[in-house]
């Protein structure tokens, strides 16, 4: 059995980290289902730099690809919520 892995990843200061362990707990601000077929369930957390759009999702089957379309999906994410 594998550990359970989570990517931590916030687009505006560059912070990512990959752990077993819960981070940013009680800072989470707001959950992305995806659209249910490829894209990953992401937890939106406030990061300590004050980006409220930093993004966690489970990483543990995903390999460096599948991590850096994820990565991908949270910049997009945020570059939306920018231009709203
Ligand atoms: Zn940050």
């Amino acid at each position: 059995m594998g550990v359970l892995k989570r990517l931590y990843y916030c687009p505006a200061c560059g912070e990512e980290i990959i752990t077993d362990k819960h981070l940013y707990q009680g800072r989470e601000t707001l959950i992305n289902i995806g659209d249910g077929w490829n894209s990953p369930v992401i937890m939106h957390y406030r990061c300590h730099c004050g980006n409220k759009l930093a993004g966690s999702a489970d990483v543990t089957d995903v390999n460096h690809f599948g991590i850096e379309k994820i990565k991908a999906c949270i910049e997009e994410i945020q570059d939306e919520a920018i231009e709203l």
